[in-house]
């Protein structure tokens, strides 16, 4: 399990959320249309940064298809530091502390 110093490096850098959230099977590696894997591309008007692209139909897919996290519209390394909360037990105060203290930056103040 990663500690807060992990968490900070990670959550500082999109594609590094979208590994880790990958490596513990919250987000998909790959996802399939047409018969076929799709297109992973970049995208700079997801805050994901990432899409999937049908190969055939060409047709978009959120990265976070079919995860957990399909529907929301908080930034995955948001979300991430939620994951991280919850899982070490911190009550939903202080849950809502480091969430904030990582919004506006992706610095982590502890109190
Ligand atoms: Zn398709």
């Amino acid at each position: 399990m990663m500690n807060i110093i992990d968490l900070s490096v990670i959550i500082g850098d999109i594609d590094l959320t979208i590994a880790y959230l990958r490596d513990q099977k919250i987000l998909k590696k790959s996802h399939n249309h047409c018969g076929k894997p799709c297109l992973q591309i970049f995208d700079k008007t997801t805050s994901d940064n990432w899409i999937f692209r049908c190969r055939q139909c060409r047709r978009k897919f959120s990265v976070r298809q079919d995860s957990i996290f399909s529907k929301s519209k908080l930034k995955l390394q948001n979300l991430l530091v939620l994951v991280y909360a919850f899982s070490n037990a911190f009550s939903v105060t202080q849950a809502g502390k480091l969430l904030k203290s990582t919004v506006s930056e992706h610095s982590i103040i502890l109190s």
